[in-house]
């Protein structure tokens, strides 16, 4: 996989059982389901996770308009409903997401996964 924002590499880590997240070695940056995203929940791991340079990521945060790294989808900027300042890349076909180095620790914890829980649930609708 490469970095949509960097093109750098972005190999697989896996922590624990369920846990598979790609990451850039360059930026930082962070791939992720939203059902991973839900089973980091107990153990947020953010000294794991949230490696990235702070201002590295706000510089690449400005990028617009990146394709999804696994199915090449252009992706969606998504802003978190209470936290404006927060955006992060959404991918409307894979559902995978893409944060920026930094971003996992200026996310509020509860609000982020009730909007991940929303698209869990949208997605589990749809298949109705
Ligand atoms: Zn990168
Ligand atoms: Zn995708």
């Amino acid at each position: 996989m490469q970095c949509p924002k960097c093109d750098g590499d972005m190999p697989v880590k896996t922590y624990g059982r369920l846990i598979t997240i790609n990451r850039c070695v360059a930026c930082q940056g962070i791939f992720v389901k939203p059902d991973v995203l839900m089973e980091m929940k107990g153990e947020w791991m953010s000294e794991v996770l949230d490696m990235g340079d702070r201002k590295v990521g706000k510089e690449l945060d400005k990028m617009r308009d990146i394709d999804c790294p696994e199915c090449g989808t252009a992706m969606d900027k998504v802003s978190d409903t209470k936290q404006t300042h927060i955006w992060y890349e959404s991918c409307p076909s894979c559902e995978g997401i893409f944060l920026d180095a930094g971003e996992f620790t200026d996310l509020k914890y509860d609000t982020f996964l009730d909007r991940i829980r929303d698209l869990i649930k949208g997605r589990q609708s749809k298949k109705k």
